[in-house]
Formats: C-alpha cells, structure tokens, sequence
C-alpha cells in the first residue's frame, strides 16, 4: 500500500457499504490484486441479506429469493460452489385478500394489470371475477372499447390504470402488488419506468390489457425465482469468508461521513471522513449507499488536507417492517393460500400490506416439524410518505399480536395466541427506485457527477435498482470501470 501525506496506509479501494454489492465489489477488486478497505455502518456484513433466529431456527428476514433474470445470481452461486443449493419454490401461485374478498392472483397480467387473456374463456373470466366482482370485469371490458389515446398523457401508474379501467382493478390487483413489491402506492410510481413502453403498447395494440399481453409476449418478465437451501444469508457467510482469504479489511460499526477530495497528494487520493472515528484514505472509492452530501473542508481544514466534497446521490428511502412468526398451525398444511397474499382495497381490519408463508412456498424449510410453520409479514407506514413502518411504536407482544391477528385473516384461519412459538423483526429502510416519480432524475444527477469523477464508482440497490438481479451486473460494472481486468491495480 501507499503512503498518504498523513503517513496513513492507503489502500487501492475503499468500499462504503458492506452489503451484498460491497462484499461482491472488494472481492472482485481484491481478486484483481488491489488492496481494499470496505467501512460497513453496522454490525455485521450482508445488509438487506440478513439471518434471524426464529426460536432456534435461521431464517432469511431481508431478502429471502433472487430473480433468475439475466442469471447473475446464480453465475455467483456457481463461482461461490452454490450451484447446488438453488431450490426452487413450489407452483402454488399467490392470493389477493381484502375485508371481503379472498381470491388467487389472475395469471398472465403485468404489476396486476389483467392481460387480455382474463376475458379470453370462462374460466378465466371466472377467476378474474373472484377477484374482482362484477365492477372489475366492466373495467376490463371498458378498456376494450375506449380510444387507444385515452391515458396516452398518464405519467404515474395510478392514473394510467384509473383512466383505461379503474377504482377496483387498481385497488384490488395493481395497488396490493406495487405496495407489496416496492411499498408504494400505483400513484407514487412512473409506469414509463416501472415498464417502458407500456402506453406505446396501448396505443399499437388498442387497450391496455392487450398491451400487457403482448409485453409479456416479447419479454417473459423476471417471475422467476429461487432460493438458497438453507437460506440467502449463507451467501453472505460464504463472501465473508472469501473476503477474509483474499485479505480485506473490514472495518464494522463504522459509518462514512463524507467523501473529500484530497488536494494536498501527489497522486490523486480521497479522504472518506467516518463519523467518530476520524478518516482514511484511498485511491479510489466504490459506494454502495448514498453518501451525505458534506461541506467542503477546502479553507477549513485546520485537522487535515484541504478537499472538494463529493455528493454521491440523495438518499429517499422507504420503510418497511419485516415481522415473521413461527406457528404450531397443522391447518395450515393445506397451504390455503398459495406462497402467500397480497393485501388489496378495502383492508380496514388487516394492517399488514403481504405475507409470505415461507413453509409453503419453500418445501426444504418444512425441516421446521409437523404442523410448524414459518410467516413472514410485512408493514409500510401509517400513510403514503411516512418515514416509519406502523409497527414503529409498537413492542415485541403487540407486533406479535398484530402480526398473528393479520396472519389469521389473511390465511383464512385463526392462530391463538399459544399457537405462536416466536416471533423475529426487523426495521428496513429500502432505497426508493427509480420508477418513483422524479427518483429516476435524481439518479442520472448521482450518476453524471460520478462519472465527471474520476476514481469514483457507484453501485447498489440505491443506484442501481431493488433487487439482486439489478445489483450484481452493476457491480461488476462499476469495478471493472476502476479496475480494468488487464490493468494493475
Ligand atoms: C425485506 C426485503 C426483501 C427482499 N427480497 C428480495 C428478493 O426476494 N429478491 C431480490 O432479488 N431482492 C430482494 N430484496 C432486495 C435485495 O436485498 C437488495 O437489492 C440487495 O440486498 C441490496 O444490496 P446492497 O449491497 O446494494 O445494499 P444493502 O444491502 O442495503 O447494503 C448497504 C450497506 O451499507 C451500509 N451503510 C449505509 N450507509 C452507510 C454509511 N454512510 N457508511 C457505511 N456503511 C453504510 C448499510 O448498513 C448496509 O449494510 C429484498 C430486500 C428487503 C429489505
């Protein structure tokens, strides 16, 4: 390693972050021979791929599956020895539940938005009218008559969908998969990011039911799921492992400040300031997180060397509360309600916005015991923009008690109290994605000034997209834009 006019070591890369793309980008870089320093905020690596102890049983209570989309996930799996992990869940389909209604999910539609295969026979016309009534149907049926133009100037989802069907489909299909999905309303999300092309579509092919079919035509979308037997948190455990080996240093419980130029090296170098526990140099910088925008410390600098701030992004993140309990429930080996429920309009006596029941949609987790099963529950905020999940203020016994009065109904059952075993939560704070009305400008911002920087790369969910089939190719991207595989470190 270098010298820093400090006399502190400065290593090749500093990596903020030490969440799955931080831990895949120090060990790309340090396979490549660079010296790499990742600061993690917290107290363990992983981030969003994070392990729970559910009464003595390892659960995933972040991310617990990734999309086959594009095969980077698995590539990795396949470099890490994986490969033979890969489960795959089992064909039981989800269901949409709201106070009165309980239905499977219609296939073949986009975000929720029926294809125009619903109408197509009656069976289909059946199942799409459990789900949505009578009120739904003639939505469906008014798309089919209306000029193609109509919704043409929509930007938001909400709009989009109210315009060319209206209140039942978006309520009870469209909002409970995007609330579910990315917890936002249909109102909150650009559908010409969420799915690009999606009102050309409309105008070429006359409806949008029929532009959902033919978008699913060209391009199957990413539905496809796996897992990692055993959970995704072994990843993590593998990386860790992989990162030791390759020699990083791995500074834990250490949040970065700021990023500053250093204008007193003789080559070029960058101060990352950590909150509380001074700063460290590097030659280069790799964030996974939207690092606070900091003062300049040029003309202020009586500790240090004088330097320019660099602003890596904004952050704007969306809460959610993963609450999972563990359940002696053997009326739930029927798996009554497929992989799991979305939750639509109304829901005035459910509080929780999905679950997921992990037992049924995962059979190697069935190594729990007879009639022992695993839920997975989530919870938004209070209202559209809170800042914290409506769980926030509530202690371990009444989330218990939300989660399994929820659980009952949206399962089609009652769970007592005794019934449940133990209960495990967690608090997190998703970056909001691009498709979120005016984040998508935001980003290219982040992004153009990044790329103005030399020595500077971004990755991660936050720039990136939700999602480890977005994050790991842009990982790799912005690692081989700092360290060009036939160039030395
Ligand atoms: C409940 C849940 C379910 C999900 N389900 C799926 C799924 O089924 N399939 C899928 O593909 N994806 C899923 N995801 C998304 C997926 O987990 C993420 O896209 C991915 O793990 C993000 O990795 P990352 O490294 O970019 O970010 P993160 O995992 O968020 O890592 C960022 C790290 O940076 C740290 N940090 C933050 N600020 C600072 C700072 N200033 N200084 C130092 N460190 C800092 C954080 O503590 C964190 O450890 C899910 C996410 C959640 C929360």
């Amino acid at each position: 390693m270098n010298r820093s006019p400090l006399g502190q070591s400065t290593p090749d890369l500093v990596v903020v972050g030490g969440g799955i793309a931080g831990m895949l980008a120090a060990r790309r870089a340090a396979g490549r021979g660079a010296s790499v320093v990742i600061v993690e905020a917290g107290d363990r690596l992983g981030g969003m791929i994070c392990r729970a102890d559910l009464g003595g049983l390892p659960i995933d209570i972040g991310a617990e599956a990734f999309a086959t989309r594009g095969g980077a996930f698995a590539a990795l799996l396949h470099e890490l020895g994986m490969h033979d992990d890969i489960v795959e869940p089992r064909a039981l389909g989800s269901w949409v539940v709201t106070d009165a209604t309980a239905a499977p999910m219609p296939a073949g539609g986009m975000l929720g938005i029926p294809g125009e295969a619903a109408l197509r026979d009656v069976e289909s016309r059946a199942a799409v009218h459990a789900a949505i009534g009578d009120e739904g149907i003639a939505e469906l049926e008014r798309d089919r008559t209306l000029d193609p133009r109509v919704g043409a100037d929509a930007s938001d989802l909400e709009s989009l969908v109210l315009a060319r069907m209206g209140p039942t489909v978006l309520g009870r299909l469209v909002a409970p998969v995007t609330r579910g999905v990315y917890s936002l309303d249909p109102a909150e999300l650009d559908h010409r990011v969420l799915i690009p092309g999606l009102a050309e579509r409309v105008h070429e092919h006359g409806s949008l039911s029929a532009a959902v079919a033919a978008l699913r035509k060209s391009a199957p979308p990413g539905a496809a799921v796996r897992t990692v037997e055993g959970g995704m948190h072994r990843v993590v455990a593998r990386l860790e492992h992989e990162l030791a080996e390759l020699g990083v240093d791995v500074r834990l419980s250490t949040r970065v400040a700021s990023v500053l130029e250093d204008g007193s090296a003789l080559e070029q170098a960058w101060r990352v300031e950590l909150e509380g526990a001074g700063s460290l140099f590097a030659k280069r910088i790799l964030s996974t997180v939207a690092v606070p925008r900091s003062v300049s410390a040029r003309g202020d600098d009586s500790e240090g060397p004088s330097g320019e701030a660099v602003a890596i992004g904004g952050a704007a993140a969306v809460p959610a509360e993963v609450v999972a309990l563990l359940v002696q429930a053997p009326q739930l080996d029927a798996h009554p309600r497929g992989t799991g429920v979305l939750v639509g309009d109304p829901s005035t006596t459910i509080r929780a916005k999905a679950l997921t029941h992990v037992t049924a949609k995962w059979a190697w987790q069935e190594a729990a015991a007879d009639g022992m099963h695993v839920l997975r529950l989530s919870y938004g905020p209070h209202a559209r923009g809170g800042s914290e999940p409506l769980t926030h203020s509530l202690s371990d016994d009444e989330t218990t008690e939300l989660a399994r009065g929820d659980a009952g109904r949206l399962l089609g059952t009652t769970i007592e109290r005794e019934d449940v075993i133990a209960m495990a939560r967690h608090v997190w704070r998703i970056p909001a994605p691009a498709a979120r009305i005016g984040r998508s400008a935001e980003l290219r911002g982040a992004r153009d000034e990044a790329r103005r920087t030399a020595g500077v790369a971004l990755a991660g969910t936050w720039i990136d997209g939700t999602g480890l089939a977005s994050v790991i190719p842009g990982v790799l991207r912005a690692v081989d834009e700092l360290f060009p595989e036939d160039a030395q470190a």
